[in-house]
């Protein structure tokens, strides 16, 4: 695909936070999405549960409470009550594209209830929600004329100069060929880390590479080594991503049993606390799994609300109508990740960051089911309008000086530089869990 030099945005990645960012900015932008491999290989794509929608003013106090009780109360309230009181917007976007989430018969929402929330307040549709919200804001990106979307693109790094950000580096993998791509702002949409480790429920591409980038440009990142486990997936002998059972499974009424199938754990706890319920009656059990039985609901329901699982089941040989379904904890969601504020600024002039990659706070330690569709959509709205706002504007002398002081030759090797970045990654998790500050430790290695 024929890139040009110069974009006034580039934005990495094109999950739910990239095309929602596409989406509200102005039309009058020149705006570059690149993405590491198809647009659908992205997480956006596989949430399953739903996204939270604020039901009215005297849902309000609740739904705050259970996100702050949630992330163990280290959330920033500013962008928990943000996201709130913005999430009824978010929906209303969502539905003038042409998203279909479940209704009563009288038209109003039908909600569903996850872990840690104490009333249903989740939209959803059937059990892929992320795919319809993702196709139908793809479908909208494509439709404008100022968005190239490219795939098969990957962000080696970004262009910084004087503490600017220009732009980024970025191999063509369908081309072979190195692309510096300068911009007046760049934004990084590039989703969590769980690729980085061996079992986890995210795509194998997603990889952390924004952190890794920015711990070695010195820009904050922060809680690095806030990751969430979730507490059910399908156990299964093969290798690769690990299949979700939703939570909202739990919320409809099935059980988590223990080898001689009794029930353990009040499954309706937040997602950190299930899990180590879990993993604490593997290891009394000796098993590798723990069961869950989906049988408590109604046949109909699991049919209408679960269709993606009872066929997944089924095809790793399990019947969900008749018997119970191994479950396994998995590497999940990234809590932390690039500092940015309520606008998705980072701590470098120019560069933003939006979705599973920023960390602004809002979700805390442990971030409560179906918060981050709703997070990553809505702050990546703000920072559109952010950069709409803002009157930046590059020279042409400004950029060549920023372009010609990048070292090319440590691009060479795109697939080792991306290795490497793993490897930072892993390092600066296990450096946060022994208490060491991570944005200092990366200063002293790379600057
Ligand atoms: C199985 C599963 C179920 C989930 N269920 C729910 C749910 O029910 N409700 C909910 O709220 N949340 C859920 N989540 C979490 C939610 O889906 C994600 O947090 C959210 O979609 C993140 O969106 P994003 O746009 O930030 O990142 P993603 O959608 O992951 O997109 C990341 C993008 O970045 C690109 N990228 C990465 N690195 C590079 C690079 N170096 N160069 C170029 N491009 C790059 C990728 O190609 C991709 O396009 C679920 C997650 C999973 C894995």
């Amino acid at each position: 695909m024929f890139l040009k030099d110069r974009y006034d945005v580039v934005i990495v990645g094109a999950g739910v936070a990239g095309l929602n960012c596409a989406l509200n900015l102005p039309r009058d932008k020149d705006v570059l999405m690149i993405c590491k491999r198809s647009p659908k290989n992205s997480d956006s794509y596989l949430a399953q549960g739903g996204i939270c929608r604020l039901r009215d003013n005297g849902d309000y106090d609740s739904y705050f409470e259970d996100t702050m009780r949630a992330g163990h109360y280290e959330n920033n309230p500013a962008a928990v009550e943000c996201m709130i009181r913005g999430s009824q917007q978010v929906i209303d976007d969502l539905i003038s594209l042409g998203v279909r989430l479940k209704r009563k018969a009288d038209g109003s929402f039908e909600y569903t209830r996850e872990g840690g929330h104490s009333a249903p307040r989740i939209c959803y549709f059937e059990d892929c929600t992320g795919k319809e919200i993702t196709t139908n804001l793809m479908k909208a990106v494509k439709k404008l004329s100022n968005v190239t979307i490219a795939p098969y693109v990957e962000m080696l790094d970004i262009i910084e100069y004087e503490n600017r950000c220009y732009g980024v580096v970025a191999y063509d993998i369908r081309e072979k060929a190195l692309k510096i791509i300068a911009a007046e702002s760049t934004v990084l949409a590039t989703g969590g880390i769980g690729g980085a480790f061996s079992h986890t429920t995210n795509f194998g591409i997603l990889t952390g590479d924004s952190l890794a980038i920015c711990l070695r440009h010195g820009i904050a990142v922060d809680h690095i080594n806030y990751i969430q486990t979730h507490p059910t997936t399908l156990y299964s002998k093969r290798r690769g991503r690990r299949f979700l059972i939703t939570e909202s499974i739990r919320g409809e009424g099935a059980r988590l049993l223990d080898k001689n199938f009794n029930r353990f754990t009040d499954e309706l706890q937040p997602r950190d606390v299930v899990k180590s319920a879990v993993l604490s009656q593997m290891q009394k059990d000796g098993t590798d799994f723990v069961w869950l039985d989906m049988r408590t609901i109604p046949e109909k329901e699991i049919s209408s609300h679960f269709p993606a699982i009872v066929k997944r089941c089924a095809e790793e040989g399990y019947d969900v109508f008749k018997e119970c379904i191994p479950i396994v904890p998995a590497i999940h969601y990234f809590m932390g990740g690039v500092r940015s504020d309520l606008n998705g600024r980072t701590t470098l002039n120019g560069l933003y960051a939006v979705g599973e990659t920023c960390c602004n706070g809002v979700h805390g330690k442990n971030r409560l089911a179906s918060n981050s569709l709703l997070e990553s959509l809505l702050f990546a709205k703000r920072a559109a309008k952010d950069i709409g706002a803002s009157s930046a504007h590059i020279t042409g002398s400004e950029l060549e000086k920023a372009v010609s002081s990048l070292n090319k030759s440590a691009y060479r090797d795109p697939n080792k530089l991306l290795r490497q970045y793993i490897k930072d990654v892993n390092l600066a998790v296990r450096l946060a869990d022994e208490g060491v500050d991570v944005n200092e430790k990366f200063k002293e290695l790379y600057r």
